[in-house]
């Protein structure tokens, strides 16, 4: 069976096509345009490839209530033609098949859910630290969604007191993605982040504030796993220095095996980036259920 996957960006659009076990077996991508530019070129790629369903795992922020008359539009995004414009609707349209609509974050969490590091899990975490912060949350087995969807990026964070930069989030001086994303290190060091390797200071500070994060998600959502991607986190000294901050600030109160274990607790993405792309795959296969 053929499942159509699409990861909508700010920058690009991933289309792949896919079966029931997660294998790719084609991907193209488009540049993210304006919806008329962009999204005929992805429906004629998706028509007359033979799939049940298609899934899509889409930057935000999206409407996700299935009983809202705009369920599956793109909302207040600031991204030129995409406020209200509803991709769902669009793509049941000119393909006719069942559509799975969910974050991107929640995708990529979902493609480590079913076929990666967090297989057969309940309760994870993924976040993705790149040109924004953004975090997809299962709990119970089901993909976290309430109010609008999480917006993990923009927790508050205490700013540090050996931290020279300022917050680059419009909204908010001191919240995650504000001090720890990619445009946030290069804001405040001012060369992009993969430059800055051998700077131990900038990781020191930046682990600080991953490892802050973590904590409060750890307490609110007592992930069993807590998964980090983006480009950032190509960064691999930073895992042990997250995984160390992590411990001091839980400071011996959470007792379980995972806190024993925290190099099998806070991972990388394992999927090689492919896991937002498997994640649409699922949602395609649970979209025909
Ligand atoms: P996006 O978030 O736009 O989907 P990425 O996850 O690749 O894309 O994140 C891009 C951000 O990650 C940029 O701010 C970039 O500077 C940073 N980045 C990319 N590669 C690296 C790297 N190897 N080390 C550190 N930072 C990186
Ligand atoms: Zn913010």
């Amino acid at each position: 069976m053929l499942y159509g996957a699409l990861e909508a960006g700010g920058t690009k659009m991933v289309c792949a096509i896919g079966n029931e076990n997660g294998e790719i077996l084609e991907q193209v991508k488009f540049p993210t345009e304006t919806p008329e530019t962009t999204m005929p070129q992805i429906f004629d790629y998706f028509k007359g490839k033979d799939i049940k369903a298609l899934g899509i795992a889409c930057f935000g922020p999206i409407d996700l209530r299935t009983d809202s008359p705009t369920y599956g539009s793109i909302t207040s995004t600031p991204k030129k033609g995409w406020s209200g414009y509803n991709i769902v609707k669009a793509a049941k349209e000119a393909l006719g098949i069942p559509v799975g609509f969910d974050t991107d974050v929640n995708g990529s969490l979902l493609g480590e859910v079913t076929w990666g590091c967090a297989k057969g899990l309940s309760d994870a975490i993924y976040l993705t630290i790149g040109t924004g912060i953004g975090g997809g949350i299962m709990t119970n087995g089901k993909l976290l969604h309430g109010m609008l969807h999480p917006e993990a990026g923009h927790l508050r964070l205490p700013r540090l007191k050996n931290d020279p930069g300022k917050s680059v989030c419009p909204y908010h001086d001191n919240c995650f993605e504000g001090l720890a994303s990619g445009p946030s290190i290069k804001a405040r060091w001012g060369k992009t982040a993969d430059l800055l390797t051998d700077n131990n200071e900038v990781w020191e500070i930046e682990a600080e504030y991953i490892a802050t994060a973590l904590m409060d998600y750890a307490v609110i959502l007592s992930p069993k796993k807590i998964i980090l991607g983006g480009g950032v986190m190509h960064q691999e000294q930073l895992f042990p220095m997250i995984r160390a901050k992590f411990k001091e600030l839980v400071n011996g109160y959470i007792v379980t095996d995972e806190m024993n274990h925290l190099d099998d607790y806070i991972v990388p993405a394992s999927l090689n980036d492919n896991q937002g792309i498997m994640g649409a795959v699922k949602l395609a296969m649970d979209a025909c259920e």
